[in-house]
C-alpha cells in the first residue's frame, strides 16, 4: 500500500494496520462497541427458529444453487455429498485473508469439506474435493467458534459454507448463547439460494461471495453448476440488500456488508468486464472488491489447454483497466490509483 494515495477509504485501511500504541485499549473498545447482527435474533428467538428450519430444509434440501431437494437427514447427498453434519477440515487464525478481515490477529477461519461447486482448477481442491476432517456436531462446531475468539481473531470466516447452512445456525445458537460476539463472513463461492440466504437475513454480517464467471456454459464447463450467473447474480443482489457496502469500524476492521471476490482466469475466461460493470451498475458502485490474480493451474487444469497457465501481466492490467472503467474504486491490497 502505497503513501501517494490521497483516497480516503485506502487512508482508513493504512491506518489500521499501524500497530496501536495501546492495543488492549484499541482492542477492548471494539468489543464494547460492536454488536454481531445475530444478537438480536438470539435475544428474540428468531435464531432458534432459523436453525429449526434450515435443518427442516435439509429433507428436501434447496439449500444452495443446485436444489437437489434430496433428504439429507436420512443421510441422502446431493450433489455435495454432505449428510446433515458439517465436515470440517482445519480451522485457525488466518492472515492471508482481505486487509479488513486479518487485521493483526487474523480472520478466524473454519474450513468445511466438499465445496458444492466442483472447480476443475480449485488450489484448495484437497479440502473441497476430498473427504478429508472430521464430521462436527453443533456443541463441537460452537466450541471452534468459541476458541477462534479465545484466540483474539477478529471475525468467524465460514469457508465454503453453502451446503452446512443449517449445521452453521444450530452451533451458532449454542455459541451465541455461551457469548460469541464477533461477526460471522459467509466466505462463498457465491452459488447460494434465496432460501438459504433468507434463513440467514439478520445473522451474517459480512458476506464474501465469489463472482466466478459472467458465462452460463463457462461455470459448466469449469465447475459442474448450471446457471452460475444466474443465480450468483440474484444470490449478490439480496446479499447486498441485507448488509449493504463494506462498512469499517474505525481500526479498519470490516463490521457488516459486502466484500466480492474476482479470480481473474487465462483468456478472460472470468469475464471481468461484464462482473465488474455489473457490480459498478447493479450493486454499488462502493463495493468492496478482491481483485485476484493469483490463478495458477491446479487439480484438473491440466485437462483444459486454455486453464493451463497464469495470468499473464498484461491480463492482469487488461482487468485492472476493466475495473477502472466499471467506476469502481474499493480495491483490496491497494487500489487502482
Ligand atoms: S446443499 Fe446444495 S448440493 Fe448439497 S444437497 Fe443441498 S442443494 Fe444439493
Amino acid at each position: 500500500m502505497t503513501d501517494s494515495s490521497s483516497h480516503k477509504e485506502r487512508s482508513l485501511i493504512r491506518i489500521s494496520f499501524q500497530e496501536p500504541s495501546s492495543k488492549s485499549t484499541v482492542l477492548s473498545n471494539v468489543v464494547m462497541t460492536f454488536e454481531p447482527a445475530y444478537f438480536r435474533l438470539l435475544q428474540s428467538g428468531e435464531l432458534a427458529y432459523r436453525a429449526e428450519e434450515a435443518t427442516k430444509r435439509m429433507s428436501c434440501c434447496d439449500l444452495c444453487g443446485h436444489a437437489c431437494k434430496v433428504d439429507r437427514n436420512s443421510q441422502k447427498p446431493g450433489v455435495c455429498r454432505t449428510g446433515s453434519l458439517a465436515r470440517m477440515s482445519s480451522f485457525g487464525p488466518h492472515l492471508g485473508e482481505e486487509d479488513p478481515l486479518r487485521g493483526w490477529r487474523g480472520s478466524g477461519t473454519v474450513f468445511f469439506t466438499r465445496c458444492n461447486l466442483k472447480c476443475q482448477y480449485c488450489q484448495n481442491y484437497d479440502i473441497s474435493q476430498s473427504d478429508a476432517g472430521q464430521d462436527v456436531g453443533a456443541e463441537r462446531l460452537a466450541a471452534v467458534m468459541l476458541e477462534l475468539q479465545a484466540m483474539g481473531c477478529h471475525n468467524i470466516n465460514l469457508v465454503s459454507p453453502s451446503h452446512v447452512v443449517a449445521a452453521i445456525l444450530s452451533a451458532l445458537l449454542i455459541a451465541a448463547r455461551a457469548g460469541l460476539h464477533l461477526p460471522l463472513v459467509f466466505n462463498t463461492g457465491g452459488y447460494d439460494s434465496l432460501e438459504a440466504l433468507r434463513l440467514l437475513d439478520g445473522i451474517i454480517d459480512i458476506y464474501m461471495p465469489d463472482m466466478k464467471y459472467a458465462d452460463e456454459q463457462t461455470g459448466l464447463r469449469y465447475s459442474h453448476v448450471k446457471d452460475y450467473p444466474a443465480i450468483n447474480q440474484l444470490a449478490l443482489r439480496e446479499m447486498y440488500r441485507q448488509v449493504g457496502d463494506l462498512a469499517l469500524d474505525w481500526n479498519g476492521l470490516a463490521t457488516r456488508g459486502l466484500l466480492v471476490r474476482h479470480l481473474i482466469l487465462p483468456n478472460n475466461l472470468a469475464g471481468t468486464a461484464f462482473i465488474t460493470r455489473f457490480l459498478a451498475e447493479e450493486i454499488s458502485r462502493d463495493t468492496y472488491l478482491n481483485l485476484m490474480d493469483q490463478y495458477r493451474p491446479s487439480y484438473h487444469a491440466d485437462q483444459f489447454p486454455e486453464l493451463n497457465r497464469p495470468v499473464s501481466v498484461e491480463e492482469y492490467r487488461i482487468a485492472l483497466g476493466e475495473t477502472r472503467a466499471s467506476g469502481l474504486w474499493r480495491l483490496d491490497r491497494g487500489g487502482l490509483y
